[in-house]
């Protein structure tokens, strides 16, 4: 936890969900209720067949509803893609960049998860840019060196105020059940946080750094208690809503 950053808990369904899945959305709405409202953030970033349903289903519920990717221009011949202008036509409210798998699946370098915060943040989105080593990286002792890279090159220079935030996810502990130790975490959030105060000074102090990783219900009040984690994005553990709310109450264990 940073003092004076509300926590933000987002879930990442991947390509994950259908309509029929969105009674866990409207279950995690219900249990958002006003104390953990006060508590936290909670975000859902959808598949993009669902962001529309989505946004409707979670009127009133003040959960918010997110993508998982956009491209960097507004329309045009892009066959497939989707823009931050139509996320946020579609009811959305934020998005994720630079996830791993996008790096990885569709080769996205670091100019390109720029330009697609750029677009995002042009479109008054929260965006979410994810850094992260891979094992072989960790392994050789590069973690800090490739992170620096990836926010030196992926974190935009201008936003708005609450509206960029950093995700923190070893490639190596997405989807595996592999954690980092919490030194290692505190570690790494210290350096994104001093890279980001000696860029940005106070703007850069008020940035809301994520942890991803198998984040679950077991092991969210441990995660959640360190420096500098100011929330989780969550893969596996966001796709129902027993487990995504069991996350979120770490954070009334950690302030009781
Ligand atoms: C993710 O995909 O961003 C993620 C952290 O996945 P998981 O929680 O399943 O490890």
């Amino acid at each position: 936890m940073t003092p004076g950053i509300k926590p933000l808990i987002a879930g990442n369904w991947k390509m994950n969900g259908f309509r029929n899945s969105l009674k866990e959305l409207q279950a995690m709405g219900e249990g958002y209720d006003l104390v953990m409202r006060n508590r936290l953030d909670m975000l859902l970033c959808m598949p993009a067949t669902l962001i529309y349903t989505a946004a409707l289903s979670a009127v009133g519920s003040h959960v918010q509803i997110g993508a998982q990717d956009c491209h960097m221009n507004a329309v045009g011949a892009h066959t497939g893609d989707i823009s931050a202008m139509m996320v946020a036509d579609c009811g959305g409210s934020a998005v994720i960049v630079g996830h791993s798998e996008r790096r990885t699946d569709h080769g996205e370098s670091n100019e390109t998860v720029l330009s697609k915060a750029e677009a995002a943040l042009r479109n008054e989105l929260m965006t979410i840019v994810c850094i992260g080593e891979t094992e072989d990286q960790r392994k050789s002792g590069e973690t800090l060196k490739v992170l620096e890279d990836q926010l030196s090159n992926s974190v935009p220079n201008d936003f708005g105020e609450g509206k960029l935030v950093v995700a923190y996810e070893p490639v190596w502990a997405i989807g595996t059940g592999m954690v980092p130790t919490v030194e290692q975490i505190a570690e790494v959030h210290n350096f994104i946080r001093d890279h980001l105060v000696g860029r940005f000074g106070d703007s850069g102090q008020a940035i809301r750094l994520l942890y991803g990783g198998s984040v679950k219900p077991s092991n969210a009040v441990e995660l959640m208690a360190i420096a500098n984690v100011d929330g989780a994005l969550v893969g596996g553990a966001s796709l129902k809503a027993d487990d995504f709310l069991g996350i979120c109450a770490a954070y009334g264990t950690l302030e009781d």
